[in-house]
Formats: C-alpha cells, structure tokens, sequence
C-alpha cells in the first residue's frame, strides 16, 4: 500500500472520475425505462452489464419469465455483474432499480433529456434511482482500481418494477436466492434519502377493501330498502370519531421521515357507492345496494397486521350493533410488514463512518413512509443487512423536473467507497 491510505486515494479518484458519473448518469437517464408499462428494460440492464462486462465482471441477464408483467412486448429484464476479490470474504451487493415512473406533465426541460444545468442533471429517474445507480457504479469502479486486490465480492444489480411492487425484480430474484447468505452479505439501495442519511427500514402497509351491502328499493321510497351508502357514513363517522384521534396519539420508535409520518396513517384511498351512471349520464331511481371503501393503512413496527385489522373489524361491529340492517365484507388486498435494519449492524455503521469521513458530520438514520426494495430482500431473502443509501431529495421523485445534484452524487460515491472498504476489510478479518 503507498503512503497515502486507501480512502484518500479512493476518494480522490472519484473527484476525478466526475465527468464519467455525469456521463453514465445522463445515458441512463435517456434510456425511457418507464414503468408501467416497463419500456427498454433490455436495453437497459445491456447498457449497465456491458460496462460493468468491460470492468470484468460476470454478468447474467435474468428475465423473470412467466413473473407479474412480463410479456415478449415488455421482458422482464434484471441484470445481476459480479466480481470475485483475490481472497475469500464478504460479498457487498449494490442494487437499484431501473424503471421509473411515467413523467406526468408540467416539466420546463425534457423529461429523456438529461440537461445538465448549474450543477444538477435534470430527468425522469434522475434522483430515483439512476443518480444512485451511477454513483455506485464509480464507487465500485473506482475500489477496483485503487484496491485491486480487494477480498471478498462486489455485485451491481439494475432490477425493475419497484415502482409497482418490485414482483418481477428483487422479489422474482430473492426467490431465487440471488438475495441470500451464502451469496451475499450486505445489501445497499442507493435510493435517494438525501447524501447525510442511512434509512433503516420503512413502515408496514396494510390495503383493504371494505364492501357494505344493502337492499334495493325505488330511489322514491328509500324506506323500503336498505341504503348501503348511508351504512358506509355511518361506519366513517366511525373512523372520524374513534379511529383518527387513536392514530394521531400512535407515535413509533422508528426515525420516520417526514415526522408527519412517525404516527400510524390511514388514508381512504377510494369510494364507490351506487350504480354507476347509465350512459347518458342520468342517475337511476334506486337505493344503493353496495358502497365499497379502499382503504390504505400504513402501521407501525410496534403494531401488527392482525390488530390493525382487528381494530377496523371492530369499528364494523360497532356500527353493526347500532344498525341491525349493517351488512358488510372485508377484503384484504395487499399488505407488507415493517422492516427495520440494526442501527448497530456492521453495514450501518460502515455507512456512519463512511458519512462522517466524507462530509464531515454525523450521519442521520431515517426510515421511510413507504415500502421499497428492502422488504423483499429482509423477507424473502431473509438478509437482516439491508439499507437504502443514496444521493437525491426524495421530495422530488415523482414531480416534474426532477433533478440530482452532481456534487450529492460524487459525495455519495465516496460515502459507498468508504463503507465497502470498511466491511470488505472487516469480512477479511483485517482492519
Ligand atoms: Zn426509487
């Protein structure tokens, strides 16, 4: 080893690898992966696996063939590029997901375009995820290079559909092992959570459909039926009454972000109640029959599924005690639990000091509102070590002129180069 030590030397090439990860950002940014409905997925994970091919990488394409979505129009294409350090070790995984969502409108560059402009690249995908997935692949590159003789393994992955579940992607793949001891150790997201944050894990998801069931009567003598839409008031007066207040009182340990979403949340996602309108738009004479209510429960690591359901049945019998005529069915329609990584894990804390060496103040652990990536790996690959890591303003995802900073990504890059020497070092036995 020279007289300078290896982070320093890390670091520096990444500075000067600058016009490299602006480069790889902006052509993953004009590869239109939009999902739905998973456009250029293929050309995609060709692009990342031939460079990381030329870097001398193992590189396979894994289509989820027969998985939610894929189609001979729409392949399901997943690129997994691994590289075997001199020694036996730790393997590091780096996974981002490649689609992104449609761009919407009320952009004032173009969305493919990948403009650069006063220190930002401006794009669909350009904080969630390409900005990430590039500043993981000069991170690695750059290990490669100043490290060659690094132990253990290092992976890249570019996985798709986690913009609508991820079934396709890294559930498709954990199933297959592809997320699991012994083949990997660690797992970083580089999902944008801002450059000074690690996020330990997301809060649990809980949908539902509630259906009330009524009698249909002539719209002129609604006393001789039984209005399945009145039943509906009746049970979200409930909510309103009972069931917000006991919410808002609900705070969790977890360092949700926005504080907003540190307590339990419900949001009524949907409401449908009577027929639909004839096709000249003229409501018939009825009483409604049936009003179905989606709801969208986001919980708590200190809740469960079963007592979230539980409370909402027991609002229904409620109302069913003082409304003999209440009938009503629930369905569940989808639902994942919390995770929440050790904030003292090996991987946490490699990131910590990787933050602290790079910007030169302590790092901040978050958690996210919704769900991600993460879940699939924590529960079906049973991987404790899983966080999301990466540059970008989470605020912006999503939102017309979408933008990454390139200084965020540079000191992210550095922040992942930090981390992978400590817990590749670390798995080597060495210091
Ligand atoms: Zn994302």
């Amino acid at each position: 080893m020279t007289a300078r030590p290896l982070t320093q030397r890390l670091f520096s090439r990444i500075d000067d690898a600058r016009d490299d990860l602006v480069a790889l950002t902006r052509n993953l940014i004009r590869i239109p992966t939009v999902n739905p409905p998973g456009d250029a997925y293929a050309a995609c994970a060709e692009f990342i696996g031939r460079r990381l091919a030329g870097r001398g990488f193992t590189v396979d394409y894994l289509r989820a063939e027969g998985g939610v979505g894929d189609s001979d129009r729409y392949p399901r294409t997943n690129v997994i590029a691994r590289i075997e350090g001199a020694a036996p070790g730790r393997c590091l995984h780096f996974n981002s997901h490649i689609d992104v969502v449609a761009p919407g409108a009320g952009w004032t560059v173009e969305p493919f375009g990948a403009e650069v402009r006063d220190g930002r690249i401006y794009g669909r995908g350009a904080c969630d995820m390409k900005g990430g997935l590039a500043a993981s692949i000069i991170a690695v590159e750059a290990l490669l290079a100043a490290w060659p003789d690094f132990p253990g393994a290092i992976e890249i992955s570019g996985t798709v559909d986690e913009e609508t579940g991820g079934y396709a992607g890294v559930a498709w793949l954990a199933e297959r092992g592809y997320f699991s001891l012994p083949r990997v150790d660690y797992v970083i997201i580089p999902e944008p959570l801002n450059k000074d944050c690690v996020c330990l894990g997301h809060r649990g998801v809980w949908w539902a459909e509630i259906e009330v069931m009524g009698r249909i009567a002539h719209g002129s003598m609604p006393f001789l039926g039984t209005s399945a839409i009145r039943g509906m008031s009746a049970f979200l007066e409930r909510l309103e009454r009972d069931l917000y207040p006991a919410l808002n009182q609900r705070r969790t340990a977890m360092p949700v972000i926005p504080e907003g979403a540190r307590f339990s949340t419900l949001n009524l996602n949907s409401i449908h109640g009577g027929l639909e309108e004839g096709g000249d738009g003229f409501p018939s004479a009825l009483v409604a029959e049936s009003c179905r209510l989606v709801l969208d429960r986001r919980y708590l690591i200190e809740e469960s599924e079963d007592e979230v359901r539980r409370e909402i049945l027991d609002l229904l019998e409620a109302v069913r005690t003082e409304r003999p005529e209440f009938r009503y069915q629930l369905r569940d329609l989808w639902s994942v639990p919390p995770v929440m990584t050790d904030a003292d894990s090996d991987l946490v804390r490699a990131l910590d000091r990787g933050i602290e060496q790079v910007l030169g103040q302590p790092a901040r652990h978050v958690a996210s509102p919704g769900t991600y990536d993460q879940k699939h790996v924590q529960r079906i690959g049973h991987l404790k070590q899983c966080v999301a890591y990466g540059p970008g303003i989470l605020d912006l995802a999503h939102r017309p002129d979408e933008y990454i900073a390139i200084e965020d990504m540079v000191q992210s890059a550095q922040v992942m180069a930090a981390a992978a020497v400590d817990l590749l070092a670390g798995g080597a036995g060495g210091g």
